[in-house]
């Protein structure tokens, strides 16, 4: 069974899991941390869910 890295969140577009070595940046912002991640399916830069 192969070890996958801790999943920060889901991909708001494809629901695709998206790691914690694929966060881009992480920021505070009024509520909380929020952060920029490159989704494996899309390739595109989401906010992850
Ligand atoms: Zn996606």
């Amino acid at each position: 069974m192969q070890h996958h890295s801790h999943a920060v969140g889901c991909c708001p577009h494809c629901d695709a899991p998206i790691e914690e070595r694929r966060v881009l940046i992480t920021y505070e912002r009024a509520g909380g941390e929020a952060m920029y991640a490159t989704c494996p399916e899309c390739t595109d830069v989401v906010r992850p869910e």
